[in-house]
């Protein structure tokens, strides 16, 4: 695997790649199984795959949460190397930030929903650096996690608004076999934590298993009961919308989707299932 650390050194590489199918993987490291499934997924449609790894300071919006970001590049790079991906992209941030650098799109309410509620300005800056990331690697394909569902909506809408010539490709959520979704914040937690924080995979499946029987606003309020009244775990929020636009589901609805984040102990948590 080659390892770039420079726009320069990405651009030089690719200047005589040309007809070559680039598959583009962005992270933030600290890699899991659930980052690998996104490799081998671009390894089946492209002919090359850079992962890249970056920190992104300007999407925490809690200065401590970047602080203890967990960055075990070793690890990561092993794990990237047995994967068969050809190149890692891992600038540092003065390759991707000039000091005070302005963004902001505007793409409606999407923003402020859900996790944007919750974690004020944070897509702005996922938008700011897959924006760059997009600009530096150029990809044909690119590669996300449905783990990240709304990211995802987030991403396609500023494809869109900004013509961007790149396909997305939403991948499925890895799970540990007791149903956890994979996620670097998971090393974070105690045994006590993560036990309990087995709800929020059981309060979807709940969900998933009972749709049809109980009505939405009855499985909502049930799922949310459930979680609150497990040990250790604060809800934020639990809400089943429609898929297509995280409104409330309507009889134009074509996709049901249920999404959750919650507190286990200190480690901020989000998961989702689709419904229907
Ligand atoms: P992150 O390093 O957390 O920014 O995640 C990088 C990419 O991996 C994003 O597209 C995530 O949605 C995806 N991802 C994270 N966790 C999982 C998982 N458990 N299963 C599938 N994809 C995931």
């Amino acid at each position: 695997m080659k390892i770039f650390t420079t726009r320069h050194q990405i651009a030089q590489y690719f200047t005589h790649k040309t007809g070559k199918t680039i598959g583009f993987v962005p992270t933030m490291g600290a890699l899991h199984n659930g980052h690998i499934s996104l490799i081998k997924r671009a390894q089946q449609a492209c002919n090359e795959v850079v992962c890249s790894i970056f920190v992104n300071p300007t999407q925490f919006n809690d200065p401590k949460d970047l602080e203890k970001y967990p960055r075990p590049i070793a690890a990561d790079i092993a794990m990237l190397e047995q994967a068969g991906c050809d190149i890692l992209f891992n600038p540092p941030v003065s390759e991707i930030y000039d000091n005070n650098e302005k963004w902001h799109l505007n793409i409606g309410n999407l923003e402020h929903l859900l996790e944007g509620e919750f974690r004020p300005g944070h897509y702005q800056g996922v938008m700011q650096v897959v924006n760059k990331l997009f600009n530096i690697v150029k990809p044909d394909l690119a590669f996300f996690g449905q783990k990240d569902y709304q990211q995802f909506m987030v991403i396609s809408k500023m494809v869109e608004l900004l013509n961007m010539p790149v396909k997305l490709v939403m991948c499925p959520i890895q799970r540990e076999t007791d149903g956890l979704a994979m996620s670097s914040r998971n090393v974070h937690l105690t045994a006590y934590d993560r036990q309990h924080a087995l709800i929020l995979s059981k309060a979807l499946s709940g969900v998933k298993d009972s749709f049809g029987i109980a009505d939405i606003p009855q499985l909502q309020l049930q799922a949310k009961q459930l979680i609150n009244s497990e040990p250790g775990i604060g809800l934020e929020y639990f809400e089943i919308v429609d898929g297509d636009t995280l409104t409330p589901v309507s009889s134009n609805t074509k996709s049901i989707v249920a999404l959750v984040a919650a507190r286990a102990g200190k480690t901020r948590l989000i998961d989702n299932m689709l419904i229907v």
